[in-house]
């Protein structure tokens, strides 16, 4: 994937890219950087967040946007869109062909281009749920 965007595939961006790419977390450059620090020697948490920030200006990552001040990494670049718990912070993904179909708003101000669009829920995952004893049927 690197090639195809012109991006040489060093070793540090492919052990990064694997990572993310194994994962549904959905990360922030600290996770990654914990992960993948026994399998680069030295490498520092900067070189981890250039090489995300590298994969994002080619594409090849994106960043979910969620209310956390800390950004997340998901490799998925296909439209989806997440669920995040506002308690843990948990970010999921929604995979959902309706909402797939929006259509982006007609009245486009200042002359802005819409290229794509993500959904971000939030709420409470299972997990928290339990947690706080409150589930059952909706
Ligand atoms: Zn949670
Ligand atoms: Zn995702």
């Amino acid at each position: 994937m690197c090639r195809e965007h012109g991006l040489a595939l060093t070793i540090q961006r492919r052990t990064i890219l694997e990572e993310l790419a194994a994962r549904t977390d959905h990360p922030t450059a600290d996770q990654i950087y914990e992960a993948i620090k026994d399998l680069l020697k030295g490498v520092s948490k900067t070189t981890v967040y250039r090489v995300l920030e590298t994969f994002v200006s080619f594409g090849i990552v994106r960043k979910v946007s969620n209310p956390e001040a800390k950004a997340r990494f998901d490799a998925d670049t296909s439209r989806h869109h997440h669920a995040t718990c506002l308690h843990c912070g948990l970010v999921m993904d929604v995979h959902d062909q309706d909402l797939n179909k929006l259509k982006f708003p007609v009245h486009i101000v200042n002359g802005f281009e819409f290229v794509d669009y993500s959904i971000n829920f939030t709420g409470l995952c299972t997990h928290c749920r339990t947690a706080r004893g409150n589930v059952g049927p909706r």
